[in-house]
Protein backbone atom coordinates (compact mmCIF):
# COMPACT_ATOMS: atom_id res chain seq x y z
CA UNK A 1 0.00 0.00 0.00
CA UNK A 2 0.85 3.73 -0.02
CA UNK A 3 0.48 5.92 2.58
CA UNK A 4 -3.28 7.70 2.86
CA UNK A 5 -4.85 9.68 5.49
CA UNK A 6 -8.20 7.73 6.75
CA UNK A 7 -11.14 10.34 8.50
CA UNK A 8 -14.40 8.91 9.93
CA UNK A 9 -16.66 11.62 8.95
CA UNK A 10 -19.65 12.35 12.03
CA UNK A 11 -21.67 14.42 10.03
CA UNK A 12 -22.42 14.58 6.43
CA UNK A 13 -21.48 18.27 6.46
CA UNK A 14 -17.94 17.14 7.87
CA UNK A 15 -17.38 14.74 5.26
CA UNK A 16 -18.49 17.33 2.52
CA UNK A 17 -16.38 19.89 4.42
CA UNK A 18 -13.06 17.11 4.10
CA UNK A 19 -14.00 16.47 1.06
CA UNK A 20 -13.72 20.03 -0.42
CA UNK A 21 -10.74 20.34 1.39
CA UNK A 22 -8.60 17.67 -0.32
CA UNK A 23 -9.36 17.29 -4.09
CA UNK A 24 -7.50 13.93 -4.33
CA UNK A 25 -9.82 12.45 -1.30
CA UNK A 26 -12.14 9.84 -1.84
CA UNK A 27 -15.53 8.84 0.18
CA UNK A 28 -15.58 5.30 1.17
CA UNK A 29 -18.88 3.71 2.15
CA UNK A 30 -18.73 -0.48 2.21
CA UNK A 31 -14.95 -0.56 0.63
CA UNK A 32 -15.84 -3.09 -2.12
CA UNK A 33 -15.28 -1.54 -5.20
CA UNK A 34 -12.60 1.37 -3.70
CA UNK A 35 -10.45 -0.83 -1.88
CA UNK A 36 -9.80 -3.52 -4.44
CA UNK A 37 -9.06 -0.65 -7.07
CA UNK A 38 -6.39 0.99 -4.80
CA UNK A 39 -5.01 -2.59 -4.07
CA UNK A 40 -4.24 -2.60 -7.53
CA UNK A 41 -3.20 0.54 -7.85
CA UNK A 42 -5.85 1.85 -9.87
CA UNK A 43 -7.24 4.60 -7.68
CA UNK A 44 -4.89 6.52 -5.02
CA UNK A 45 -6.65 8.60 -3.23
CA UNK A 46 -4.61 11.08 -0.28
CA UNK A 47 -7.38 10.57 2.09
CA UNK A 48 -10.65 8.35 2.37
CA UNK A 49 -13.44 9.86 4.12
CA UNK A 50 -15.56 7.04 5.67
CA UNK A 51 -19.18 7.80 5.56
CA UNK A 52 -19.84 3.83 6.85
CA UNK A 53 -20.96 5.12 10.12
CA UNK A 54 -22.83 7.54 9.28
CA UNK A 55 -26.61 6.63 11.04
CA UNK A 56 -28.00 10.30 9.12
CA UNK A 57 -26.97 7.89 6.12
CA UNK A 58 -28.31 4.57 6.84
CA UNK A 59 -31.61 3.18 6.49
CA UNK A 60 -34.80 2.42 4.83
CA UNK A 61 -38.15 4.47 5.44
CA UNK A 62 -41.34 3.71 4.02
CA UNK A 63 -43.87 6.40 2.54
CA UNK A 64 -47.18 6.11 1.20
CA UNK A 65 -46.40 6.22 -2.36
CA UNK A 66 -42.54 5.25 -2.33
CA UNK A 67 -39.76 4.14 -0.30
CA UNK A 68 -36.31 6.17 0.44
CA UNK A 69 -32.98 3.71 0.95
CA UNK A 70 -30.23 5.72 3.07
CA UNK A 71 -27.12 6.11 0.92
CA UNK A 72 -24.75 3.33 2.88
CA UNK A 73 -27.71 0.64 3.37
CA UNK A 74 -26.26 -2.53 2.55
CA UNK A 75 -27.64 -4.70 -0.39
CA UNK A 76 -28.56 -7.32 2.31
CA UNK A 77 -30.66 -4.99 4.86
CA UNK A 78 -32.56 -4.19 1.44
CA UNK A 79 -33.36 -8.04 0.56
CA UNK A 80 -34.34 -8.72 3.78
CA UNK A 81 -36.36 -5.52 4.07
CA UNK A 82 -40.69 -7.09 4.16
CA UNK A 83 -42.52 -3.78 2.96
CA UNK A 84 -39.58 -3.91 -0.18
CA UNK A 85 -40.43 -6.96 -0.88
CA UNK A 86 -44.15 -6.42 -1.05
CA UNK A 87 -44.62 -3.18 -3.15
CA UNK A 88 -41.66 -3.18 -4.91
CA UNK A 89 -40.74 -6.89 -5.73
CA UNK A 90 -38.06 -6.00 -8.26
CA UNK A 91 -36.07 -4.42 -5.88
CA UNK A 92 -36.05 -7.30 -3.33
CA UNK A 93 -34.83 -9.43 -6.08
CA UNK A 94 -32.59 -7.37 -7.63
CA UNK A 95 -30.77 -6.75 -3.74
CA UNK A 96 -31.02 -10.44 -2.79
CA UNK A 97 -28.82 -11.45 -6.38
CA UNK A 98 -25.65 -9.08 -5.79
CA UNK A 99 -23.20 -10.79 -5.57
CA UNK A 100 -22.66 -12.83 -2.31
CA UNK A 101 -23.52 -12.18 0.93
CA UNK A 102 -20.26 -10.71 2.28
CA UNK A 103 -20.92 -8.68 -0.50
CA UNK A 104 -23.95 -7.87 -0.35
CA UNK A 105 -23.71 -6.94 3.71
CA UNK A 106 -20.67 -4.01 3.21
CA UNK A 107 -21.61 -3.05 -0.14
CA UNK A 108 -24.15 -0.04 -0.14
CA UNK A 109 -26.54 1.33 -2.30
CA UNK A 110 -24.46 4.72 -2.40
CA UNK A 111 -21.15 3.43 -3.51
CA UNK A 112 -23.29 1.22 -6.31
CA UNK A 113 -24.58 4.00 -8.03
CA UNK A 114 -21.35 5.83 -7.52
CA UNK A 115 -19.51 3.60 -8.85
CA UNK A 116 -21.66 3.17 -11.94
CA UNK A 117 -20.39 -0.03 -13.01
CA UNK A 118 -21.52 -0.74 -16.06
CA UNK A 119 -22.51 -4.55 -15.23
CA UNK A 120 -23.90 -3.52 -11.84
CA UNK A 121 -27.50 -4.35 -10.87
CA UNK A 122 -28.81 -1.26 -8.82
CA UNK A 123 -28.68 1.04 -11.63
CA UNK A 124 -31.50 -0.98 -13.51
CA UNK A 125 -33.88 -0.77 -10.49
CA UNK A 126 -33.22 3.12 -10.29
CA UNK A 127 -33.73 4.07 -14.30
CA UNK A 128 -36.02 1.42 -14.29
CA UNK A 129 -38.01 2.75 -11.27
CA UNK A 130 -37.79 6.42 -12.14
CA UNK A 131 -36.08 6.28 -9.09
CA UNK A 132 -34.74 9.87 -7.64
CA UNK A 133 -31.26 10.61 -6.21
CA UNK A 134 -31.00 12.69 -3.03
CA UNK A 135 -27.69 14.31 -2.61
CA UNK A 136 -26.10 16.92 -0.01
CA UNK A 137 -26.58 19.40 -3.11
CA UNK A 138 -29.61 18.65 -4.94
CA UNK A 139 -32.08 15.75 -6.18
CA UNK A 140 -31.47 14.25 -9.79
CA UNK A 141 -33.74 12.04 -11.49
CA UNK A 142 -32.13 8.60 -12.33
CA UNK A 143 -32.52 9.41 -15.90
CA UNK A 144 -30.47 12.14 -15.62
CA UNK A 145 -27.91 10.33 -13.52
CA UNK A 146 -26.23 7.71 -15.13
CA UNK A 147 -24.01 9.25 -17.40
CA UNK A 148 -21.54 6.44 -19.34
CA UNK A 149 -18.94 3.80 -18.20
CA UNK A 150 -18.35 4.73 -14.48
CA UNK A 151 -19.68 8.11 -15.20
CA UNK A 152 -22.59 10.28 -13.39
CA UNK A 153 -23.68 13.69 -13.17
CA UNK A 154 -21.94 13.59 -9.34
CA UNK A 155 -20.33 16.82 -8.72
CA UNK A 156 -17.18 17.10 -7.29
CA UNK A 157 -17.72 17.45 -3.12
CA UNK A 158 -21.71 15.92 -3.64
CA UNK A 159 -22.35 12.91 -1.79
CA UNK A 160 -25.57 11.08 -2.49
CA UNK A 161 -27.38 10.83 1.12
CA UNK A 162 -30.49 9.02 -0.21
CA UNK A 163 -32.63 7.36 -3.11
CA UNK A 164 -36.20 7.27 -3.25
CA UNK A 165 -37.90 4.61 -5.11
CA UNK A 166 -41.58 5.43 -6.36
CA UNK A 167 -43.47 2.01 -5.21
CA UNK A 168 -44.93 1.07 -9.22
CA UNK A 169 -48.15 -0.95 -9.87
CA UNK A 170 -46.10 -4.06 -10.46
CA UNK A 171 -42.03 -4.71 -10.79
CA UNK A 172 -39.33 -7.57 -11.77
CA UNK A 173 -35.64 -8.02 -12.41
CA UNK A 174 -34.11 -11.00 -14.15
CA UNK A 175 -30.62 -11.55 -14.54
CA UNK A 176 -28.22 -13.58 -16.59
CA UNK A 177 -25.07 -13.37 -14.43
CA UNK A 178 -21.24 -14.09 -14.94
CA UNK A 179 -20.89 -17.43 -12.92
CA UNK A 180 -17.91 -16.40 -11.37
CA UNK A 181 -18.52 -12.61 -10.72
CA UNK A 182 -22.05 -12.81 -10.03
CA UNK A 183 -22.03 -9.50 -12.10
CA UNK A 184 -24.56 -8.82 -14.71
CA UNK A 185 -24.33 -10.05 -18.23
CA UNK A 186 -27.18 -8.86 -18.83
CA UNK A 187 -29.75 -7.64 -16.09
CA UNK A 188 -33.24 -6.49 -17.22
CA UNK A 189 -35.57 -4.21 -14.78
CA UNK A 190 -39.09 -4.06 -15.54
CA UNK A 191 -41.94 -1.75 -14.01
CA UNK A 192 -45.72 -0.90 -14.96
CA UNK A 193 -46.49 2.53 -13.47
CA UNK A 194 -48.94 5.11 -13.68
CA UNK A 195 -47.15 7.03 -16.39
CA UNK A 196 -46.69 3.24 -18.56
CA UNK A 197 -43.80 0.79 -18.52
CA UNK A 198 -40.10 1.35 -17.95
CA UNK A 199 -37.57 -0.96 -18.78
CA UNK A 200 -34.03 -0.96 -18.24
CA UNK A 201 -30.67 -2.83 -19.13
CA UNK A 202 -27.57 -3.33 -17.32
CA UNK A 203 -25.12 -5.67 -17.92
CA UNK A 204 -25.08 -5.13 -21.93
CA UNK A 205 -24.58 -1.56 -23.16
CA UNK A 206 -21.37 -0.21 -24.05
CA UNK A 207 -22.11 2.76 -22.50
CA UNK A 208 -23.72 1.51 -19.19
CA UNK A 209 -27.03 1.11 -18.12
CA UNK A 210 -30.14 2.17 -20.72
CA UNK A 211 -33.52 1.77 -21.66
CA UNK A 212 -35.06 -0.20 -24.08
CA UNK A 213 -37.57 2.12 -25.32
CA UNK A 214 -39.55 -0.49 -27.89
CA UNK A 215 -40.44 -2.73 -24.86
CA UNK A 216 -41.17 -0.25 -23.03
CA UNK A 217 -44.16 0.67 -25.59
CA UNK A 218 -45.05 -2.94 -26.13
CA UNK A 219 -45.55 -3.42 -22.67
CA UNK A 220 -47.53 0.13 -22.35
CA UNK A 221 -49.77 -0.90 -24.21
CA UNK A 222 -49.74 -4.62 -23.35
CA UNK A 223 -48.32 -5.55 -19.54
CA UNK A 224 -47.57 -9.16 -20.96
CA UNK A 225 -44.92 -11.86 -21.68
CA UNK A 226 -46.37 -12.07 -25.29
CA UNK A 227 -46.16 -8.62 -25.45
CA UNK A 228 -42.38 -8.44 -26.02
CA UNK A 229 -41.96 -12.48 -26.76
CA UNK A 230 -41.71 -11.16 -30.65
CA UNK A 231 -38.80 -7.93 -29.88
CA UNK A 232 -35.26 -8.31 -30.56
CA UNK A 233 -33.08 -5.61 -29.00
CA UNK A 234 -30.11 -4.52 -31.29
CA UNK A 235 -26.79 -5.85 -31.12
CA UNK A 236 -25.50 -2.07 -31.76
CA UNK A 237 -23.42 -0.52 -29.14
CA UNK A 238 -23.59 -3.59 -26.45
CA UNK A 239 -20.56 -5.11 -25.43
CA UNK A 240 -18.58 -7.89 -26.89
CA UNK A 241 -16.16 -9.02 -24.25
CA UNK A 242 -14.91 -12.72 -23.49
CA UNK A 243 -17.65 -13.44 -21.69
CA UNK A 244 -20.20 -12.75 -24.28
CA UNK A 245 -20.67 -11.15 -27.51
CA UNK A 246 -22.91 -8.46 -28.47
CA UNK A 247 -25.32 -10.69 -30.31
CA UNK A 248 -25.31 -12.69 -27.55
CA UNK A 249 -25.95 -10.09 -25.16
CA UNK A 250 -28.84 -9.01 -27.53
CA UNK A 251 -30.20 -12.23 -27.35
CA UNK A 252 -30.19 -12.10 -23.79
CA UNK A 253 -32.14 -8.86 -23.34
CA UNK A 254 -35.04 -10.37 -25.08
CA UNK A 255 -35.14 -13.01 -22.53
CA UNK A 256 -33.81 -11.37 -19.54
CA UNK A 257 -37.26 -8.99 -20.25
CA UNK A 258 -39.55 -11.99 -20.82
CA UNK A 259 -38.46 -13.45 -17.42
CA UNK A 260 -38.48 -10.22 -15.58
CA UNK A 261 -42.14 -9.62 -16.39
CA UNK A 262 -43.08 -12.86 -15.59
CA UNK A 263 -41.83 -12.69 -12.58
CA UNK A 264 -42.92 -8.71 -11.67
CA UNK A 265 -45.58 -8.52 -9.30
C1 LIG B 1 -16.81 -10.20 -5.28
C2 LIG B 1 -17.75 -9.06 -5.62
C3 LIG B 1 -18.92 -9.35 -6.29
C4 LIG B 1 -19.80 -8.32 -6.62
N1 LIG B 1 -20.95 -8.64 -7.31
C5 LIG B 1 -21.80 -7.65 -7.63
C6 LIG B 1 -23.01 -7.95 -8.35
O1 LIG B 1 -23.36 -9.09 -8.65
N2 LIG B 1 -23.81 -6.89 -8.66
C7 LIG B 1 -23.52 -5.60 -8.32
O2 LIG B 1 -24.27 -4.69 -8.62
N3 LIG B 1 -22.39 -5.31 -7.61
C8 LIG B 1 -21.55 -6.29 -7.27
N4 LIG B 1 -20.42 -5.98 -6.54
C9 LIG B 1 -20.20 -4.55 -6.14
C10 LIG B 1 -20.84 -4.28 -4.76
O3 LIG B 1 -22.20 -4.48 -4.93
C11 LIG B 1 -20.73 -2.83 -4.15
O4 LIG B 1 -21.98 -2.27 -4.05
C12 LIG B 1 -20.00 -1.87 -4.93
O5 LIG B 1 -18.70 -2.41 -4.92
C13 LIG B 1 -19.88 -0.43 -4.37
O6 LIG B 1 -20.40 -0.24 -3.08
P1 LIG B 1 -19.50 0.07 -1.82
O7 LIG B 1 -20.44 0.49 -0.76
O8 LIG B 1 -18.60 -1.07 -1.54
O9 LIG B 1 -18.69 1.36 -2.31
P2 LIG B 1 -17.14 1.77 -2.12
O10 LIG B 1 -16.27 0.73 -2.71
O11 LIG B 1 -16.87 2.18 -0.73
O12 LIG B 1 -17.12 3.08 -3.05
C14 LIG B 1 -17.32 2.97 -4.45
C15 LIG B 1 -17.28 4.38 -5.07
O13 LIG B 1 -18.41 5.12 -4.70
C16 LIG B 1 -18.05 6.33 -4.03
N5 LIG B 1 -19.07 6.54 -3.00
C17 LIG B 1 -19.38 5.67 -2.01
N6 LIG B 1 -20.43 6.15 -1.30
C18 LIG B 1 -20.76 7.35 -1.85
C19 LIG B 1 -21.77 8.33 -1.56
N7 LIG B 1 -22.66 8.17 -0.57
N8 LIG B 1 -21.82 9.43 -2.33
C20 LIG B 1 -20.94 9.60 -3.37
N9 LIG B 1 -19.98 8.71 -3.69
C21 LIG B 1 -19.89 7.60 -2.93
C22 LIG B 1 -16.65 6.07 -3.50
O14 LIG B 1 -15.92 7.26 -3.32
C23 LIG B 1 -16.06 5.20 -4.60
O15 LIG B 1 -15.65 6.00 -5.68
C24 LIG B 1 -19.52 -6.97 -6.22
C25 LIG B 1 -18.33 -6.69 -5.51
C26 LIG B 1 -17.46 -7.72 -5.20
C27 LIG B 1 -16.23 -7.40 -4.42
Amino acid sequence: MYPFTYTRADSVAKAAEALAADGDAKLLAGGQTLLPAMKLRLNAPSQLIDLSRLAELRGIGVGAGDVTIGATTPHADVAAHAEIARSIAGLHELAGQIGDPAVRHKGTIGGSIANNDPAADYPAACLGLGATIVTNKREISADDFFKGLFETALGDGEIIVKVRFPKPAASGYAKFRNPASRFALVGVFVARTGAGARVAVTGAGSGGVFRWKEAEAALSSNWSEGAVAGLKASPAGLNSDIHADAEYRAHLIGVMTKRAVAAAK
